[in-house]
């Protein structure tokens, strides 16, 4: 992409809206633009993060074996009757009536409308068991939206739903959700952790949530540091293999890590006192198994294999895709901008021209952007009349992983100089060098 045509509007003041650092620099970044409180376009640059973040999910989410749908985001009220929690949501469900003075609402969640589905598609064991998923705007009508999309009225997530015969293979579907998200989340370069958590509207007996540390999160949590040494890193994970699976659950689940809401002080007092770490946490993703809830409520059941019509074991399980762009963000940034994980950066790499004009240099900074993208690089390539520092500067700014500096000077010695976002080393090497480099595969 050539930043003269492209849509990329930076702000070089900080909004003064804007209180956590992923805010400020998601509208200095000109990634979103809000619309109304808690309601947010994505310009183009926040667009592709998202892309890049809604991606990953699904890819570990179909290596797990879970099957991608779409629902509406508009849902009829009957079925949230069905299981009563039309009246029990409250406030924070968007209500409305279309013409013919039906009650709608826009889904905070999808539990009633996927029992529906599988209800009148599914009646016999044999069809069991069975994870279908679906990522897709909410609405929840937020009493206090704010920190910009890590607190959205409406927000993009990630929800599954499984559907199993009995508690054992429920169990295992809780598992391998545990599994894949730890996957999805150190894919993106984050470190969440699973903490036992409360399970809230959605009602159940077992529920953790994941949460990113970071000083401006929303939960307090308490933890043994011996969690953070744990990665899952490259691991060949068997998803259909119950055993593999709930070993990892129980490995990422051992040490204590708790949030706020269900910490345990006398169990928290059993850590080695220099492990014992309280902080805060951003919640990006949260599994739940409940049982029959919905099941029971809206008479989903099957045929089981003694002949009789057997409960339905369900769990949901959720990933706040459009709030992971502002976690990662928390995570990862420095005080001249954001420093994305390679896995979600919006490019790849930035080609600075520090001497837009100059044929020399124009002629170098063309050649490199046709090679990168022709070799499948996303390249944002700055080549408008501007000053090198302000070229600089918005690079920075938009945190690309690599950037390439294309100057007279170093050009008359043959080479042009990488740079790496994170560490901020450089090197100066010949342009072909450059693009082998940063090819895929190389
Ligand atoms: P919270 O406790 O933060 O209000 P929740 O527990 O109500 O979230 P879930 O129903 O577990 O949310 O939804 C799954 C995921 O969706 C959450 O883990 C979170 O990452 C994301 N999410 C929930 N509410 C919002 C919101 N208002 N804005 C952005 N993302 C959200
Ligand atoms: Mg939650």
């Amino acid at each position: 992409m050539r930043l003269s045509r492209y849509f990329l509007p930076t702000l070089k003041e900080t909004p003064s809206e804007a209180q956590i650092v992923s805010h400020r620099l998601m509208l200095r970044a000109g990634m979103i633009k809000q619309a109304g409180a808690g309601i947010y376009s994505w310009l183009p640059l926040g667009f592709r993060v998202l892309k890049k973040i809604e991606n990953i999910v699904h890819e570990e989410q179909v290596r797990a074996g879970h099957i991608p749908m779409l629902m509406p985001t508009l849902q009829p009220a009957d079925l949230w009757r069905e299981s009563g929690r039309y009246d029990d949501y409250g406030e924070e469900m968007l209500r409305l009536k279309d013409r013919h003075g039906r009650d709608m609402l826009y889904g905070p969640t999808n539990e009633e409308l996927i029992t529906d589905i599988f209800r009148a598609n599914i009646s016999s064991y044999k069809d069991l068991p069975l994870t279908l998923y679906h990522i897709q705007w909410k609405f929840r009508d937020e009493i206090r939206p704010r920190f910009g999309v890590m607190r959205g009225r409406e927000f993009y997530m990630k929800d599954g739903y499984n559907f199993d015969i009995d508690k054992p293979s429920a169990l295992h579907a809780y598992n391998r959700h545990m599994v894949a998200y730890l996957r999805t989340y150190e894919r993106m370069g984050l470190q969440a952790i699973p903490m036992r958590a409360d399970s809230g509207p959605i009602g159940g007996d077992d529920t953790h949530e994941f949460l990113v540390l970071a000083d401006t999160g929303e939960s307090e949590v308490f933890y043994d540091s011996a969690i953070t040494d744990l990665t899952l890193g490259n691991r060949d994970v068997n998803y259909d293999d119950w055993d593999e699976c709930a070993a990892i659950a129980r490995e990422f689940t051992t040490p204590y890590a708790r949030t706020d809401e269900t910490h345990d002080p006398e169990k928290f007092a059993q850590v080695p006192e220099g492990r014992r770490k309280t902080s805060r946490g951003i919640e990006v993703g949260q599994i739940f198994y409940f049982g029959t809830k919905y099941s029971d409520a809206m008479n989903a059941t099957v045929q089981g294999p003694d002949g009789k019509p057997a409960p339905v074991h369900m769990g949901s399980h959720g990933i706040g895709v459009s709030r992971l762009v502002g976690a990662i963000i928390e995570a990862s940034h420095d005080e001249r901008g954001i420093v994305w994980p390679e896995e979600v950066a919006p490019f790849r790499v930035g080609i600075v021209n520090v001497k837009q004009g100059d044929a020399a240099s124009d002629a170098a900074c063309e050649t490199l952007y046709r090679a990168l993208t022709a070799a499948g690089v996303e390249v944002l390539y700055d080549d408008r009349e501007e000053r090198a520092g302000a070229k600089f500067a918005g690079m920075d700014l938009i945190g690309l992983p690599w950037r390439i500096t294309v100057g007279p000077r170093g050009l008359a010695n043959g080479v042009v100089e990488l740079t790496d976002r994170r560490s901020g080393e450089s090197e100066e090497l010949a342009p072909d060098l450059v693009t082998s480099r940063l090819s895929p595969g190389a």
